[in-house]
């Protein structure tokens, strides 16, 4: 229960915070939480960001660039439009997103259920189409498993497990609104 718990606190305050830096958008959190890699990236590409290929070569060539349309995750083919995906096991979350590409940790990746997986890739996705809230991105990715139909009931249990932070962290509140505004987008018919 610990373990996942911190896991957890991860996904949302890397999510929560690097996420908005990683797009450029300004957060008091930055100082706190940015690697340094990650601000080295920001402040060499203040404006565009890094390519894909860029990104690869700052972080040492270890990771790899997964073309549009041949990820798979747990044998399902993954699309986010033609957006490329880096698989970099040494990155400080389970998935990040720059624009242009998304970002997985594969070693994280694995230790979650097939519905958690999907939905990080899908939240990473939202970001793309839907820009840096969290909650937004949330929201796009739940109602895309609904459409999908790889998101039940069941699996959105399974997420909101995984985000579901210790009783008593400061960050429990935050995952609870995160999971109520969830199975609400989930329950909307109004895509949003
Ligand atoms: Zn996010």
């Amino acid at each position: 229960m610990r373990r996942r718990s911190e896991r957890a606190f991860t996904v949302i305050s890397a999510c929560a915070s690097l996420g908005r830096n990683r797009f450029g958008w300004a957060s008091a959190l930055v100082a706190m939480l940015v690697v340094w890699s990650v601000a080295l990236l920001a402040a060499a590409s203040a404006h565009a960001g890094p390519t894909p290929e860029e990104y690869v070569k700052h972080v040492g060539g270890a990771a790899t660039i997964i073309p549009p349309g041949e990820l798979r995750l747990d044998s399902r083919r993954m699309t986010c439009g033609q957006r490329p995906t880096v698989i970099d096991d040494q990155l400080d979350d389970y998935g990040a997103a720059y624009p242009g590409f998304l970002i997985l940790n594969s070693k994280l990746m694995s230790r979650v259920p097939t519905a958690v997986k999907l939905w990080i890739y899908a939240h990473e996705c939202g970001h793309q189409f839907r820009g840096p809230d969290e909650e937004t991105a949330d929201c796009f990715a739940v109602q895309r498993g609904r459409r999908q139909g790889w998101l039940t009931p069941d699996g959105l249990e399974e997420i909101c497990s995984f985000i579901r932070p210790s009783k008593g962290s400061s960050m429990h509140f935050s995952g609870s609104h995160r999971c109520e505004a969830m199975r609400r987008c989930f329950a909307d018919p109004n895509v949003r």
